[in-house]
């Protein structure tokens, strides 16, 4: 028990548990390591291409290549579509930064799509006039485990001509309409990232398309754009997946859907707990989803009345794990400063910006543990209105 804990304080409730889920597979994970380590194939290699092989069939798409990490994925797509100075690009400003960042690095212009509110997923219905002779590709990012309106958003890149290249780097293993991520757009991107839904103990990514040529052009890209060594077709980077990273989630794939199945329980009672405590006019919990799996990478709830970072630090105070995601919309990021937004511009999501908190959620959390988190924010609605009394 920690120094700062009295023995009849309750537990910490992490916001997530990256180490309880290393526990559980230690032994399986760590032979993998160990095999990769002795056969003193550290690049690409067999394990890389079981995994690509095993991690393609899963998102039922024909070709996947590992890489250094969801940044590394988008801008492996973004070059080989050939997008660079004078194209535009649009997104939405509610993302993480590497989604704006890969567009921006390979010297394209970002151009910002504000979200639905009850999704925070682009809204497809402001796309259409921020379409210009310029624009090139449309950049869905499936926030939080929850795709993005993918049929609008296709009929829209047909008519107008352009790619859909998916930032699904939140939603491995999340569905639309039947479609895994992975073959919704033209190149999909995700990110393994520890916290992700499939995530390693490091850096790593992976491209996926159904395009056997921009599957060529990714495998050089993605290796200084050589084909074969020393001569260089494409001006490419080392953006390799690290072999130890491939051995790692080639023991983890097998259990994700489990893993889905436990964050997707999870959700599940926080909604039930949140409604049984009386906590629905404080909470906006998040909007049922009909168009396919939220994989519930993270669990979002709209907090009321401004009360948002009271709550907290009420929670931290609690030692309960809690996190906004995301505290400033891309566009008022002050690197972008020359794309000239300014506060007003993208109204949904910066009241998102003001108002979101992220409640722990992992496969592995249990009731008791939810029911800590829905006590301690039942807590604080409960001292607020003492305070306002
Ligand atoms: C995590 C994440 C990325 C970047 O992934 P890294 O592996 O950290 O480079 C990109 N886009 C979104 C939406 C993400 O959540």
């Amino acid at each position: 028990m920690p120094a700062d804990r009295s023995p009849d304080q309750p537990a910490a409730v992490p916001l997530c548990d990256i180490a309880l889920q290393y526990r559980n597979h230690q032994d399986e994970i760590e032979a993998a390591v160990l095999g990769v380590l002795r056969s003193g194939q550290a690049i690409l290699g067999p394990v890389v291409a079981a995994f690509e092989q095993e991690a393609a069939d899963y998102c039922h798409a024909t070709h996947a290549l590992g890489c250094g990490s969801g940044t590394d994925a988008l801008l492996l797509a973004l070059h080989a579509l050939d997008i660079g100075p004078g194209d535009e690009v649009i997104l939405p400003p509610f993302t993480f930064f590497a989604t704006v960042g890969s567009v921006t690095r390979v010297g394209a212009t970002p151009v910002f799509v504000d979200v639905d509110p009850d999704t925070y997923n682009i809204d497809p219905a402001l796309i259409e006039a921020k379409i210009t002779p310029r624009t090139r590709a449309i950049m869905p990012v499936h926030l939080f485990g929850r795709c993005a309106d993918m049929d609008a958003i296709w009929n829209i890149a047909d008519r107008h001509g352009l790619y859909v290249i998916e930032d699904a780097a939140q939603s491995f293993g999340s569905d639309y309409r039947g479609r895994r991520c992975g073959t919704l757009g033209v190149v999909s991107c995700f990110s393994f990232y520890p916290s992700k839904n499939l995530g390693t103990l490091g850096d790593a990514g992976m491209v996926t398309t159904n395009n056997p040529d921009l599957h060529k052009k990714m495998a050089a890209l993605r290796n200084h754009g050589s084909d074969v060594k020393y001569y260089h077709k494409y001006v490419g980077w080392n953006a390799r997946i690290d072999a130890v990273h491939a051995a790692i989630l080639k023991v983890k794939l097998p259990h994700v859907d489990a893993w889905i199945e436990g964050r997707r329980a999870a959700a599940g009672r926080y909604d039930a707990m949140i409604a049984a405590q009386g906590l629905d006019g404080f909470f906006e919990r998040p909007v049922p989803n009909p168009s396919g799996l939220h994989t519930f990478n993270q669990y979002v709830v709209r907090v009321a009345n401004g009360q948002r970072d009271a709550l907290m630090k009420h929670l931290k105070a609690e030692n309960v794990g809690c996190e906004v995601y995301y505290p400033l919309p891309l566009h008022q990021q002050e690197c972008l400063t020359h794309l000239g937004h300014r506060a007003g511009d993208f109204p949904v999501s910066e009241a998102a910006a003001k108002s979101v908190l992220a409640l722990p959620i992992f496969p592995e959390i249990t009731e008791a543990q939810q029911t800590r988190v829905v006590d301690v924010c039942r807590q604080f609605t409960r001292q607020q209105s003492r305070q306002a009394a």
